[in-house]
């Protein structure tokens, strides 16, 4: 397979180059060439369904017997045998619990996969890597635990220190892994990003450390999340689940990686009906499927921290494909974006991506509170903000005979203060994780100063 930048002036790449690029050299996506038909009958346990969804997209870059033995040994790390379980909701409307991996969030799917990867593309062309990135939550800690264990990657993060909660600062800092180093920096996490993209703009500094990013816009993670939408369509007809008028499901979203995923497994053919899309009071998506317009505003911080953003990095992928793959017209899009604060989309554009396949849902905090408690009451299942948004969407959007799914992203008890609050009652860390308070953690304090993160950087790559 090869890979095409959404802007239209990148050099195409073939899936290895692709992986490692991340980002493509004219700022755009990469995306695949043509989309793939699914593979007929699929069968097996989670890794074998990983690798038979994921090989048209690799092609023979990877060997079949290396593909299989990535997946086994990525999901090998799930609690649950299934990887991503499906389990009841109420009458017709089922939740796909995506919180089973080592740091408990959906983002742990794609990015214990990825970390694998890397290794093994690095071992082919014997090479090394640096990844640096900030957060301000989960994807740190993910990305941490994915690369743990790889011999050709180092990974250095940053978060502002004092400004993550007392779990997610603890997912980072307790690895013990001689790759890993977490950087506390004195500032913000808008200072943590700036400081990365000062480094990855250092040209000379990027390249001799071979700095590279796994954020949410490598193409390696929005291909590995297609797998669990198969999944559940899988779990769903083994319960007996009527799935002839499709199935739908509802994704709480921030970046758009993870519904995104969703529309490539419809488009590769998976029964899939309608796909919501549900937001916080950061609805930028909500307010754009209602009026065709996409408009900035300020971020404000909600209880659902992974969903507060301002633009959608990865509907730039979707808008290539609204715009007949003319990536001219896509980068023309995004510059009226980036100047004037908005864009729109034409009304048949709309009528013919749009309006058939996407739904969407909006949840502010009182109403994501009355969700959680009302789920406990009815259900006594514990859910966590971001999952409570997608209930909603879900609930919404539920039709008679069409059974509806609504991704779980994270488990309870990594937002135990808001769970607390609404239920009364703690959510307790899963065993695996139950010391967590009782670990060592390391970290590097540094200024907010880009010298001294370049040099705590430098002495971790050894490049
Ligand atoms: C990252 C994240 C999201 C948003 O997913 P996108 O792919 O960015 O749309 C939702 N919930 C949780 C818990 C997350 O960590």
């Amino acid at each position: 397979m090869r890979y095409v930048s959404t802007r239209g002036s990148a050099p195409v790449l073939g899936f290895a180059d692709t992986v490692i690029a991340g980002l493509a050299t004219d700022g755009g996506l990469y995306v695949p060439e043509t989309w793939p038909v699914a593979p007929e009958h699929i069968s097996g346990d989670y890794a074998k369904l990983a690798a038979d969804v994921m090989s048209p997209y690799i092609g023979d870059e990877v060997s079949a017997e290396d593909l299989a033995s990535l997946c086994a040994a990525a999901y090998s790390t799930f609690r649950d045998p299934r990887v991503t379980p499906l389990v009841p909701l109420e009458q017709g409307h089922w939740m796909l619990e995506l919180f089973h991996g080592p740091t408990l969030a959906f983002k742990d799917v794609a990015l214990q996969f990825l970390g694998k990867l890397f290794d093994h593309l690095l071992e082919i062309r014997d090479e090394r890597i640096t990844i640096v990135g900030a957060t301000s939550g989960d994807t740190g800690s993910a990305a941490i635990d994915g690369v743990k264990n790889c011999s050709r990657v180092k990974i250095v993060i940053l978060y502002p220190h004092g400004r993550v909660s007392d779990v997610q600062r603890r997912q980072m800092t307790t690895v013990n892994s001689p790759n890993v180093t977490t950087l506390a920096v004195d500032g913000t996490f808008d200072d943590c990003q700036d400081l990365v993209k000062a480094m990855f703009n250092h040209a000379e500094f990027r390249d001799r450390h071979r700095l590279s990013a796994v954020n949410s816009i490598n193409w390696a993670r929005i291909m590995a999340q297609v797998v669990y939408y198969f999944s559940a369509i899988q779990q769903l007809a083994a319960n007996g689940e009527s799935i002839g008028n499709g199935v739908s499901f509802s994704v709480p979203t921030g970046n758009f990686g993870n519904v995104l995923s969703g529309w490539i497994a419809r488009r590769m053919g998976a029964p899939i009906r309608h796909l919501v899309v549900g937001s916080n009071s950061n609805d930028i998506l909500t307010r754009f499927f209602e009026t065709h317009e996409m408009r900035a505003r300020d971020v404000v911080p909600t209880l659902s921290p992974s969903m507060d953003i301002q633009v959608s990095s990865n509907f730039e992928r979707l808008l290539f494909e609204m715009n007949g793959r003319d990536g001219g017209l896509t980068t023309e899009q995004l510059q009226r974006f980036r100047s004037a604060g908005s864009f729109a989309v034409e009304a048949d554009q709309y009528d013919t991506w749009l309006a058939p396949v996407f739904r969407a849902a909006r949840c502010d905090d009182t109403q994501t509170t009355a969700m959680i408690k009302d789920v406990y009451q009815s259900t006594g299942q514990m859910i966590e903000p971001h999952t409570a948004v997608g209930v909603l969407g879900g609930r919404t959007h539920q039709e008679d005979g069409v059974p509806m799914v609504t991704l779980a992203t994270a488990h309870a008890a990594k937002f135990p203060d808001a769970v607390e609050r609404a239920t009364g009652r703690r959510p307790e860390l899963p065993a695996h994780i139950a010391d967590l308070f009782d670990r060592p953690e390391r970290a590097t304090r540094v200024a907010n100063d880009l010298a001294a993160v370049e040099a705590e950087v430098a002495a971790v790559s050894g490049l």
